[in-house]
């Protein structure tokens, strides 16, 4: 067990507070309108959560990976759709700028990002490119002081919201990454896609039409973009497994307290024998994913390599979060069917922890690969 500090115990005690306040009364309404959680996240922002790992130099409040994993578990537990816009923003734009961004770059970019004035999208999927990134075809030619970028992204978190887009894109010299503002000419967006869940959390197609970048927008080294948006997805992984726990802890919470409630046969529905071992299988995964969870994020803050963890952990929680939610539907019975009830929104926001930032299928091919590493 994660033996916590006074300091991150605060920081959850703080994050917890906020997320019930803030986002848990309102997260069902959200999902109904498919509005974008501005709102949420100015007032996220405003108390530090949007750049949580990003050291203090650059605006962030430079707090360790097993923090921000569990302020990430207590965030998507009471509203999955803010937790994925917060674990891209902080697990991959602005993980990547710490990592390859010049101090310009930085004070340019990671500043804002980190204290939550922008927000930041990733943007590496294709509509023919998904599990396979190499075969790209966002195009990056040389041009006079920079890039002309031309091609497509899809499925692109904050996509249309986002300030600050990191973009994956093949040139001469292999795939590179840069850094494009949402304002640059040539630069426009799909409607958001109608998803199955996650609703607030727009996605949306990115189209790159001779989109000037100069060359003080080359994110790190001409040709390690892929190997950028890797490192980028070890990191941004912890963030998707802790989402997936806070969903599951969420729909365990409800079903737990149904089950106290409920009566049939005459008698509350937590004594029956099928709906105890129910609520004790699914307490056990989510202790076993969480532990996971924090194991990777704690190899992260140990300076070590991280990919078999992430990777572990994300295969797991997400399974879980499947899992859970699915069973927590069952427990509720009819009413589990309801909106009102939560349980059947966490069931379809909980499906997409299985295929973003990797399928659960390429989970299994990383580890496997790093087994024999
Ligand atoms: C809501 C949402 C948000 C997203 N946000 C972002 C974002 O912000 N930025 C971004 O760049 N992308 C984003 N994505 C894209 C996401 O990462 C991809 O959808 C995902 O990587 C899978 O790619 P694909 O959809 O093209 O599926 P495919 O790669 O076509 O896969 C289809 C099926 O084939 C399986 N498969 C593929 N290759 C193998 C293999 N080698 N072995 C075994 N099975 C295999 C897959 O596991 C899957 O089951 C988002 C997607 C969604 C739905």
């Amino acid at each position: 067990m994660t033996v916590l500090s006074t300091d991150q115990k605060m920081v959850l005690e703080m994050v917890r507070k906020v997320s019930l306040e803030v986002l848990w009364e309102k997260a069902p309404e959200y999902d109904q309108s498919g509005q974008y959680p501005w709102s949420q996240l100015k007032q996220l922002a405003g108390l530090g959560l949007l750049g949580m790992t990003t050291p203090e130099a650059w605006g962030g409040a430079g707090l360790d990976s097993v923090t921000w994993a569990l302020a990430m578990e207590e965030i998507a537990a009471a509203d999955p759709s803010v937790a994925v816009i917060l674990s891209v923003t902080s697990g991959l734009p602005q993980y990547m700028l710490n990592k390859y961004g010049s101090d310009a770059q930085k004070k340019k970019y990671l500043l804002p990002l980190a204290r939550g004035d922008w927000i930041g999208a990733f943007c590496l999927t294709e509509p023919h490119a998904g599990s396979d990134p190499a075969s790209m075809k966002l195009s990056a030619k040389k041009a006079p002081g920079g890039w002309r970028l031309d091609g497509l992204k899809s499925w692109v978190t904050s996509g249309g919201q986002a300030q600050v887009y990191v973009v994956m894109a093949k040139g001469e010299g292999g795939i590179s990454t840069f850094i494009v503002e949402k304002n640059t000419p040539g630069l426009s967006f799909g409607k958001p896609e109608d998803k199955m869940g996650l609703h607030a959390a727009h996605t949306s197609e990115v189209r790159f039409d001779g989109v000037f970048v100069s060359d003080q927008n080359l994110l790190g080294q001409e040709g390690r973009g892929l190997a950028q948006a890797l490192a980028g997805l070890d990191s941004g992984r912890i963030g998707i497994a802790a989402q997936a726990v806070g969903m599951a802890r969420a729909a365990f919470e409800i079903a737990r307290r149904y089950a106290d409630e409920r009566t049939q046969f005459g008698q509350k529905i937590r004594e029956f024998q099928g709906v105890r071992f129910k609520l004790a299988e699914m307490h056990t995964r989510i202790a076993a994913a969480r532990a996971l969870v924090l194991e990777a994020a704690a190899q992260k803050d140990r300076g070590e390599k991280y990919t078999l963890e992430a990777s572990t952990a994300k295969l797991f929680a997400s399974d879980v979060a499947v899992g859970v939610t699915r069973e927590a539907v069952q427990v509720l019975g009819g009413y589990g069917y309801h909106r009102e009830y939560r349980v059947e929104r966490y069931y379809r926001d909980a499906k997409i922890t299985e295929i973003y930032e990797g399928t659960s299928e390429i989970q299994k091919l990383v580890i496997a690969r790093e087994l024999y590493r």
